[in-house]
């Protein structure tokens, strides 16, 4: 009786999201006619790691079949003698998304869910079945798959269909004005954010902007995203020689412009409607100690930074995502739950500028 693998599949049940419902009707009566109490909320998953027990994953009656190839991980499996009370969750790898399915449920083309027993989901496949069986090893939940990558969020067309390109502007260089394509709701929003950001710091660089989207939108090599007009690369603003140099170039403590980079970031955020910006995570740790100083509260700080919360946490306007330690990257769209705060607009002094009072509600 692998009790330990169903506590495991219950604590992960109630790790991953309030959506999952725990504690239903179905889980009380499955642990009930177990007799034992329902598994205690995620205590076991401490660390955000949870770890498939060293037990077998189906019970010994059940026959051998080959394992899955699909790009799906096995997380939890609630089984029950009515086909329908039964449901599996998996993580798609493709882009992390995690989903609760049921018997019958399609997992792509040619691919549909059998049946699913305690330890294992079985798949038919045209006339063949396979398992996929939960793994054995640890699956790391907090993966930033699971939640943002610079790939096209799941709303994302792919294509722009009514852009503008950015135009020339007295406050900001752009790196390839044939790669500045967007939706004029952001090209308006990045316009509007350079003008706040200038008000508040003024005198320093230009500040230079990278790729948009080309004329169209589309698949936009190297990039993942960048497809619909709704990003942006924009570089920090450094200070000594390379301050003026239109290439991105690595920040870190020595050159970056602390003040004034974050000056930009909280324009940014205050023009929306960005959803989210990617830093590189030490990258934030030098903001976030510069905004502390500066006397920003905690509130404002947990709503805009991710930093010191660790760089999978799913929290702040501002996130790690590897590969932006020399530009950051700007996705607009509608706010994340919970980051409104971050809109707010409480300008922090920077050491050459006395802030205007509210000056960004200038709707486009
Ligand atoms: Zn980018």
């Amino acid at each position: 009786m692998p009790s330990s693998l169903r506590r495991t599949a219950l604590a992960l049940l109630c790790a991953l999201a309030p959506a999952l419902a725990c504690g239903s009707a179905d889980e009380v009566d499955e642990a009930e006619a177990a007799g034992r109490a329902p598994a205690p909320a995620a205590e076991d998953a401490a660390d955000d790691y949870l770890a498939a027990e060293d037990e077998p994953a189906a019970e010994p009656s059940e026959p051998e079949l080959p394992a899955s190839q699909l790009p799906f991980t096995a997380l939890a499996t609630i089984a029950a003698a009515d086909p329908a009370r039964c449901s599996a969750t998996l993580r798609d790898d493709g882009d992390g998304t995690i989903l609760t399915l049921h018997t019958g449920d399609s997992l792509g083309d040619d691919a549909r869910i059998e049946a699913i027993e305690r330890g294992r989901i079985v798949i038919r496949r045209g006339d063949r079945l396979e398992a996929l069986a939960l793994p054995r090893a640890a699956v790391r939940l907090d993966d930033p798959l699971a939640s943002w990558s610079e790939e096209p969020d799941a709303d994302d067309p792919g294509v722009l269909v009514r852009g503008v390109q950015l135009g020339p502007g007295s406050h900001y260089a752009i790196k390839t004005p044939n790669h500045a394509w967007g939706e004029r709701a952001v090209v308006q929003g990045i316009q509007r954010a350079i003008t706040l950001y200038s008000r508040r710091a003024r005198g320093g660089p230009k500040i230079h902007v990278g790729d948009l989207s080309l004329r169209g939108g589309g698949h936009f090599p190297p990039h993942l995203s960048h497809r619909s007009g709704r990003d942006v690369d924009v570089g920090y603003v450094l200070k000594g020689p390379q301050a003026d140099d239109l290439r991105f170039r690595d920040a870190d403590r020595n050159n970056l412009d602390v003040a004034r980079t974050w000056a930009l970031l909280e324009s940014f955020i205050a023009a929306g409607p960005v959803r989210i910006i990617f830093v590189d995570y030490r990258i934030q740790r030098l903001l976030y100690d510069h905004a502390r100083e500066a006397g920003v509260d905690e509130d404002r700080l947990a709503a805009l930074l991710q930093y010191p919360r660790g760089e999978h946490f799913p929290g702040g306007v501002i996130r790690h995502f590897r590969g932006h330690r020399n530009h950051f990257h700007a996705r607009y769209g509608p706010a994340l739950a919970g980051a409104s705060a971050a809109a707010t607009p409480t300008p922090t002094p920077t050491p050459s500028a006395t802030p205007p009072a509210g000056d960004d509600d200038d709707e486009g």
